[in-house]
């Protein structure tokens, strides 16, 4: 295969799964394209679902000791010039707003991309001694960053996210915060969105503009490219310097404080879309599917109906308390259309319930991870049975997409078994100098880049010490290469 066959099937491949993602999250009615390119209308069902994180997460945040505030929109565009790197980083993305109320503003005013930089304006008037810390807040918001190239869910001009700014006396508390809330964010993916995921720390290039550290975790979609799903940035002093945020220590001596900030967004949506999909649609983890039951009746006559509507009505008031569940009741749609929508839809658990099973006591369940159907189940004990069936469900889709993690990861040691790995895509670890030029070098030639230096590397891979991949010095940290959304 020449270089340029080889370019040309790794764009197919690209596109085959963005495509794929389009394809679900509109078919799914998750979200619609906007009238503004590159932004993105997230209809109901994909609010639902983004409600389900959401609450999922302020939980944890909360019993982390956070709270949660709001700050505005505007930001003075003088803000975003005090700390140099977060400039540099964010200003070609900014959207700045010139008008407003038919004048000229005197000042412009940046849409936010992040509001690190407000935040710290507000701080510095907050906080005035050791007794003011740890200050731990959270904002649940939309932001804007002027995109390019914008894809449904995974990169759009405008999208929902939350951001946690914390404020500390020390460089080892700050430190700590950092990495409790990769853990968080750790926790909801695994555990809530059932996709496995690698954590560790950005290398320079890919850092959060203005942090020392950004941690990160990244998860590997069912098409082979990695998603950076959540970041967590421990951020020195350097916004503190920047916007004067200082305390008075217990020696009664100034300090700048030293800060994190943290943030997932809808992105998590698209996390979810591809990395649980079969042919049929969406398969939604039961711990954040906004339907974790759909019931659809299945019955003929008029006497059948109502017999069949009486004893759904029945298995709702046994199961409402314990699951999300609804019935599918509508006159104006085929049993069988109702299977595809519902499984279009990822719901996981389906109960089909006709005159043969209310006779004999039974229901009929369909799971969407296997697509199995489960017959003659018993109405009897059938709460219980569901709850079983309903964490097997949850660890299952977990269990597929860590297999399929742990088969896409290779170990590779040098250029040429790069280049032949990554055209399938995947995660590939190797040895890495710690150069930014040759990060860069094999991001020209296969498009991939480190996506993190883990904190744990696979058990079969622990060797301490090798070649760099891209100029054979010796090494000493192996990374996660990966093409990435
Ligand atoms: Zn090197």
């Amino acid at each position: 295969m020449s270089k340029t066959e080889n370019l040309e099937s790794q764009e197919k491949d690209l596109d085959q799964g963005e495509s794929l993602l389009a394809k679900l999250a509109l078919e799914a009615e998750l979200a619609d394209y906007s009238p503004v390119k590159g932004c993105m209308v997230i209809r109901p069902y994909g609010y639902a679902l983004w409600e389900m994180i959401q609450s999922s997460l302020d939980r944890m945040i909360k019993e982390t000791g956070h709270q949660n505030a709001y700050f505005p929109l505007f930001i003075p565009e003088s803000f975003l010039k005090k700390e140099a790197e977060h400039v540099e980083g964010f200003a070609p993305e900014c959207a700045v707003v010139t008008h407003g109320g038919g004048k000229e503003l005197e000042e412009k005013l940046v849409i936010r991309p992040t509001s690190e930089t407000i935040i710290n304006y507000m701080f510095s008037k907050w906080i005035h001694s050791y007794r003011d810390l740890p200050l731990l807040l959270n904002q649940w918001a939309n932001i804007v960053r002027w995109e390019m190239r914008t894809r449904l869910f995974l990169r759009t001009t405008e999208f929902l996210w939350q951001e946690g700014h914390t404020a500390h006396a020390n460089k080892e508390e700050a430190e700590a915060e950092a990495l409790k809330m990769l853990e968080v964010y750790k926790t909801l993916s695994e555990k809530f969105l059932a996709i496995p995921v690698i954590d560790g720390i950005k290398t320079d290039s890919q850092r959060f503009a203005g942090a020392i550290t950004t941690y990160c975790i990244e998860g590997l979609m069912k098409d082979g490219k990695a998603l950076q799903m959540g970041t967590s940035h421990y951020l020195g002093q350097n916004f503190a310097k920047a916007f004067d945020t200082k305390f008075q220590d217990q020696g009664g001596q100034l300090q700048y404080v030293y800060q994190t900030s943290w943030g997932v967004s809808t992105r998590l949506i698209g996390a979810i879309i591809m990395a649980h999909n079969d042919e049929k649609g969406l398969k939604l983890p039961p711990n954040i599917a906004p339907v974790q039951i759909i019931v659809v009746p299945i019955y003929k006559e008029a006497a059948e109906k109502e017999i069949v509507l009486k004893k759904c009505k029945e298995l709702e008031e046994t199961l409402q308390g314990s699951f999300r569940l609804k019935i599918d009741d509508r006159d104006q749609y085929s049993p069988g259309w109702k299977f595809n929508h519902w499984e279009l839809k990822g719901i996981p658990i389906r109960i089909n319930l006709g005159p043969k099973d209310i006779n004999n006591n039974v229901v009929e369940i369909v799971r969407r991870d296997t697509n199995e159907k489960l017959k003659n189940v018993p109405q009897n004990g059938l709460l219980q049975y569901l709850l079983k069936l309903s964490t097997e469900i949850q660890e299952n889709l977990f269990r597929q997409a860590k297999d399929f993690q742990s088969k896409n990861t290779f170990n590779v040691n040098n250029e040429k078994e790069f280049a032949e790995k990554i055209v399938n895509g995947g995660f590939l670890t190797a040895f890495w100098c710690g150069n930014n030029s040759c990060e860069e070098n094999i991001k020209q030639k296969t498009r991939a880049t480190i996506r993190c230096i883990p904190f744990k590397l696979p058990v079969d891979q622990s060797k301490k010490e090798g070649y760099c991949i891209s100029c054979n010095k010796d090494s000493k940290q192996k990374v996660f290469f990966a093409k990435a959304y």
